[in-house]
This record gives C-alpha cells, sequence and structure tokens, in this order.
C-alpha cells in the first residue's frame, strides 16, 4: 500500500472593493461607485477561481474570507453561488470557515448570508462610543452596532468585531477603560483590536502628530488583556483575541505562512511549489487594483495577476519571521528550514542580543538557543524551540523583524 497523498491546505481570499462612503484613516483597495453589475462581477470571479484550479490542482480549502471594501454590500445570492463554484472546484474541509466582513447598517442581510453558506461574520464595530465612530468617519452608530450584534445571535452566526484604539480619544486612559467595559459584554469568541494607523494618501496622514507614545499603547494593551482573560479569551495573536478553539483559521494560514490565492482587484496570495531540482518555491501573487482593469484583464486572461513570481530565499524568511513573530506562540523555526538547512550562528548571535534583560524584545526559551541547537530540518533533525517576541517586542514588531533579518539567517545545503 502506498503512503497516503498529502493534500496541502488552501485559504481562499476574494475581495469587493466597494463601500458605501469613505473612512479618512483607511488605506485598502476600495471605492465608491454608483452602480455594480453583479453578473459581470460573478463571471469574473469564477473564471478566476477556474484559473486557480488549474494551476494548483488538487488542494483541500480550510477557509474562505470575503473581505474589502465591504463585502456586506454584495447580494447573499452572489456569495452563495461563488461558495457553490469552490465546493465544483475542490474539496471543501466539512470544517471550513467561510468568514464575510460586515458594516452594521448591513445587518438585515444575516440570516440570507448565513443561508448562502457564511458561517462567521467579522464585523467593522470600531468602537462603541458615537463620538468616536463620528472621529473616524464610521456611517454607524452604536445604535446600529447593538441591533446589528443582537440580530447576529437571533440568526446563530459566529461572529468576532473589531474595535480601534490608541487614537486621540485614548491619550486618557480611563477612555479606554470605558470602551473595554461597554465592549466586553458582546464578545461571542474572537476580537480584534487594531491601532490606528495614520497612512501616508489618507485624509487622517496629516492627524500623525496625534500618535501615541510606544508606553503609552503598551498600557492601553495591558489594560486589553486584563479586561478579556477573565472572559477566557487569550491574545493569540499582537490584534487578536479568542476563545480556545475560535482562532480564525483564515489569518492563521498567513502567519503561519501557508497557501492562500488572492481573487478580486488588488488581492494578494501565496502559493507553495517546487522548481525543477525539488527546491521549495513560493510564488507571491499580486491582481490588478483598479477593479475595471482587473476585470478587463480576468476577461482576456482568465486573471487578474500584475505578480507573479517566486520569492527569494531571504525575502521568503522575512515574510515568515514578520508573519510568525506576531504570534503568541511565536515562530516554529523547524517549518522555517528548508530540508537540509540550519539556522546561522549569526542570526543565532542576534536573537541572543535581543533576550538580554535590558533589551527584553526575545522570550528566552527553555533550552537556550545555540548553534549546536541549530539542527537541521531533515527527518532525524533536532527540534528548535520556538522564537516567541515579549509584549515589549511586539510592540516594535517591524524593528525587531528588521534586525533578526539583517545578515544571513540560514546555512545552505
Ligand atoms: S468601510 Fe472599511 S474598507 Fe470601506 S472605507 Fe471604511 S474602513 Fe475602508
Amino acid at each position: 500500500m502506498g503512503l497516503p497523498t498529502i493534500v496541502q491546505p488552501l485559504a481562499i481570499y476574494i475581495h469587493w472593493p466597494f463601500c458605501r462612503s469613505l473612512c479618512p484613516y483607511c488605506h485598502f483597495n476600495r471605492y465608491v461607485v454608483d452602480h455594480v453589475d453583479e453578473k459581470a462581477w460573478e463571471k469574473a470571479f469564477v473564471a478566476e477561481l477556474r484559473y486557480w484550479k488549474n494551476r494548483v490542482g488538487k488542494r483541500k480549502i480550510v477557509s474562505i474570507f470575503f473581505g474589502g471594501g465591504t463585502p456586506s454590500l454584495m447580494s447573499p445570492e452572489l456569495v452563495g453561488r461563488i461558495l457553490e463554484t469552490i465546493k465544483t472546484l475542490w474539496d471543501v474541509s466539512e470544517q471550513v470557515e467561510n468568514t464575510l466582513e460586515m458594516n452594521p447598517t448591513d445587518q438585515e442581510k444575516a440570516g440570507h448570508f448565513f443561508h448562502a453558506g457564511i458561517n462567521r461574520i467579522s464585523m467593522g464595530v470600531q468602537s462603541f462610543h458615537d463620538e468616536t465612530l463620528a472621529f473616524l468617519g464610521r456611517n454607524h452608530r452604536v445604535s446600529d452596532i447593538q441591533a446589528a450584534l443582537n440580530h447576529l445571535k437571533h440568526v446563530g452566526l459566529r461572529y468576532s468585531f473589531d474595535l480601534i484604539y490608541a487614537h486621540k480619544n485614548h491619550q486618557d486612559h480611563q477612555q479606554w477603560g470605558t470602551e473595554l467595559t461597554l465592549a466586553t459584554p458582546w464578545i461571542d469568541d474572537h476580537v480584534s483590536i487594531y491601532q490606528l494607523t495614520y497612512e501616508m494618501g489618507t485624509p487622517f496622514y496629516k492627524k500623525r502628530h496625534q500618535e501615541l507614545s510606544d508606553d503609552t499603547v503598551l498600557h492601553l494593551e495591558s489594560m486589553t488583556d486584563a479586561a478579556f482573560s477573565p472572559l477566557g479569551l487569550q491574545r493569540y495573536e499582537v490584534s487578536n483575541y479568542a476563545k480556545p478553539d475560535a482562532t480564525s483559521i483564515h489569518n492563521t494560514m498567513y502567519w503561519t505562512y501557508q497557501d492562500f490565492l488572492g481573487l478580486g482587484p488588488g488581492a494578494h496570495g501565496r502559493i507553495s511549489t517546487t522548481d525543477d531540482q525539488g527546491k521549495t518555491l513560493k510564488i507571491a501573487t499580486h491582481n490588478r487594483g483598479l477593479p475595471d482593469q482587473w476585470m478587463d484583464s480576468v476577461n482576456t486572461h482568465g486573471h487578474g495577476l500584475i505578480l507573479d513570481q517566486a520569492l527569494t530565499r531571504s525575502d521568503r524568511l522575512q515574510e515568515q519571521f514578520l508573519m510568525g513573530l506576531r504570534l503568541q506562540k511565536g515562530l516554529d523555526l523547524n517549518a522555517v528550514l528548508d530540508i537540509g538547512e540550519s539556522l546561522h550562528p549569526e542570526l543565532i548571535q542576534r536573537i541572543h542580543h535581543c533576550i538580554q534583560a535590558d533589551l527584553d524584545l526575545v522570550v528566552a526559551p527553555e533550552t537556550p538557543f545555540s548553534a549546536s541547537a541549530s539542527a537541521s530540518a531533515s527527518a532525524s533533525a533536532g527540534v528548535l524551540p520556538p522564537l516567541v517576541l515579549s509584549n515589549k517586542g511586539r510592540c516594535v514588531l517591524n524593528s525587531v523583524v528588521d534586525f533578526l533579518c539583517r545578515g544571513p539567517m540560514v546555512m545552505p545545503v
């Protein structure tokens, strides 16, 4: 009897780029239009799915995520037809997580999305204060949020919601404390807490002098941990809290550097493959951003790709560090090494530098990192401990990753 074929899990991200209005802090690929021809969009999404089926072959679909933009503006029929198409092309896991991002003002469609196959909602709540919602330029109010979350409970849909923190209304810690008190009774099994960022090109960019200091942010984070841990919610990633077994399957695919397809305008994807010599490759894909250009490309070529290329070994390592170090459990260094590789002694030195008490950016593992611990990733390899950032390290994640990736990282085969 032969060995069973291992079918690699795959997540699918579908980008719906339209919103009712534009929020002044938002830097996503989103547009406001008067009319959307859903038939044309359905045809394009189906064509892109077929293109990818031909390219990636047999895979097990573990997550389908409708993001945006505001995908709750899609008709439930369109969402249902996309889910059905995916089922005809691939084997879909019985535990598949089908998530749709929803604006609170679209709550009356929740039951229809549920019947179309959506089993998890990610709601853009942002705040339980009307004053903060107005500051963020949101078009909903607290009463809309409460009605929407009550409706999701009534329908029986699992949900997560997002809150935005660390903005000018949180200079005073008490305001964030009040926000947490108001939010807590509404939490289901998952909640995301995002720091307000002032991205170049957004109307909020000129307000960046209002950014809070790292110490203030750390204090707000510790208040959040203290408020959520009695509910059994663990901060499993920089911005995400969940009850046991309720972590987001979709985002975990990103953080553990597994494969995902990106469909729709501006979507990104990462697909593993091997070259002629059997070496591991990761293909980075990026679709055309403008909706019309994406659709023209799909209608002409079957895909909307503007980038489709293998990452270099160092780019791949940098991405794995950037993603994996976001997780509370840290980066699995064993999964980072290709067959036959070992950690470079200079990387181990840099890790030890970050562990030093005066920096306290990386948590000291029970078994210290050492050159002898940098065993190869072959079948007989020793096991490397995970690389885990401290709370302070996660607060300056990008700088820590830059430092760790500055120089050789692995010893080649
Ligand atoms: S609704 Fe979401 S995607 Fe649309 S503009 Fe606001 S933040 Fe951006």
